[in-house]
């Protein structure tokens, strides 16, 4: 992807997330100097298949399993240390070298123990289909002005009346869900005391680094979590994460301008998943739903919860095109619709004899559409060991075909299974 006029790249998923952005991202970073996560927290979980090992990575970017690469979490990413940490250990213990090559804004917030314990006691984050892992109550508290930053760290007496502040108001949100718990300032700043030193070591201008990276003609990765179908504003509201997922979110999450930013790559999957509740057009019937999830190993890296599957929309995928000004699809997966017989592609939605072909704001009018398909004989081969475009059997390649066109959008990849190597480059 990268060449003279594409130095940065932002990388996104443009249908409900577990697109496979861990693996392109840990393929683009091959050649790569810099890689920066912009959006999200722990609760975003790429897997990254090496050799026979696979590692699950949730908030540390992928680049870092490239020697060489510098990796940054951006400030619209809400930090839990902790976790943070947890990761860093596990993967200096493989053999990674993680010290000095991971960086952290000091403008990023940080997702403290109430948070969690917010999000746990929360019927509305359950409802909601939340990973309960204190995201969604740490970004309200920043958008609150109430959150605590990791420069806040910095100063003891500052972030002392900011954690009695933000344990106040999450006890009064217990005691309004009827919770007989309770969080304990005392306990948060503790914990804090203790990973101050180790955090503050990793924290700076994040902006400002990548800003000075780009003025050196560095490559640069901006690496996306979740997917578009998941922003705050674009996604499928309210069934959505709280942060902006899409390409315009990197700028902000990082600390740089938009047109500093050279070009956008979508992961799509060959289908479509998506995890919780919320809107899924596509969806398969029940039988079908465990056949493919079965194929394509559908279950959350992060909680292993089973993923709802459908067929591929271009409905969703177009709009992912327009709201990130996507300059390139990746299409992963494709090797999972190997033995199927026929697959359908879905290229507009009929509502009361019309058809729709622009994703609505409104989900409610998601209800009363049925989905259009163009149904494609299976090519029943399987294509794990295609290099090349012309590697792929006929089917695969008409199939791909009306993808791109349908998403009005070049295929610039197609993956073909979890390894590395497992990767078909169509430029
Ligand atoms: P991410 O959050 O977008 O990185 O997605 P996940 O890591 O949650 O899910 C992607 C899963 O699909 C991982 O288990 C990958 O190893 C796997 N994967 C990625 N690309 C392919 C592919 O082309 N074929 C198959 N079979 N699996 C893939």
């Amino acid at each position: 992807m990268f060449d003279s006029s594409i130095r940065t790249l932002v990388v996104v998923g443009a249908q409900w997330g577990d697109e496979g952005k861990g693996k392109l991202v840990d393929v683009l970073a091959e050649g790569c100097d810099w890689v920066v996560r912009y959006q999200g927290g722990a609760n975003a979980g790429h897997t990254v298949q090496i050799g026979e090992e696979s590692t699950v990575l949730h908030q540390v970017p992928s680049g870092i399993l490239h020697p060489g690469v510098h990796c940054a979490i951006g400030n619209g990413v809400v930090l839990d240390v902790e976790s943070l940490f947890a990761e860093i250990d596990a993967l200096t213990q493989s053999g990674v070298v993680v010290d000095g090559r991971l960086h952290v804004s000091d403008r990023a917030n940080l997702v403290l123990p109430y948070h969690k314990l917010v999000d746990k006691e929360s019927a509305a984050s359950r409802a909601i289909g939340t990973t309960g892992r204190g995201i969604g109550p740490a970004y309200e508290d920043k958008v609150a002005r109430r959150g605590v930053r990791v420069l806040d760290v910095r100063h003891p007496a500052r972030l002392r009346s900011l954690v009695e502040a933000g344990t106040m108001h999450a006890n009064r949100i217990l005691e309004g869900f009827g919770s007989a718990k309770r969080a304990d300032a005392d306990y948060t700043l503790s914990a804090l005391a203790e990973i101050a030193p180790r955090l503050l070591a990793m924290s700076k201008d994040v902006g400002l680094t990548v800003h000075t990276a780009q003025k050196s003609g560095a490559t640069i990765l901006l690496e996306g979590a979740q997917g578009s179908l998941l922003d705050v504003d674009h996604g499928t509201y309210p069934f959505v994460t709280s942060s902006s997922t899409t390409a315009g979110g990197a700028a902000i999450g990082v600390g740089i301008g938009p047109r500093s930013i050279d070009a956008a790559l979508g992961v799509v999957k060959a289908y479509t998943t998506r995890v919780g509740a919320g809107p899924l057009p596509t969806e398969f019937d029940e039988a079908m739903s465990e056949h493919v999830r079965k194929l394509g190993n559908e279950f959350g890296a992060t909680t292993g919860r089973p993923r709802r599957c459908g067929w591929f929309d271009a409905v969703v995928v177009r709009y992912a095109v327009r709201v990130n000004g996507l300059t390139a699809l990746a299409v992963t997966k494709l090797d999972v619709l190997d033995t199927l017989d026929r697959i359908a592609l879905c290229t507009g939605y009929e509502i009361a004899g019309e058809v729709m072909e622009h994703f609505p704001g409104d989900i409610a009018v998601l209800d009363g559409i049925t989905p259009r398909y163009e149904w494609f004989d299976g090519w029943r081969t399987p294509t794990g060991g295609a290099r090349r475009v012309d590697d792929l059997p006929v089917n695969a390649r008409r199939y791909l075909d009306r993808v791109e066109e349908l998403c009005e959008c070049p295929i610039r990849y197609v993956s073909v299974g979890t390894r590395r190597d497992q990767i078909i480059g169509t430029g």
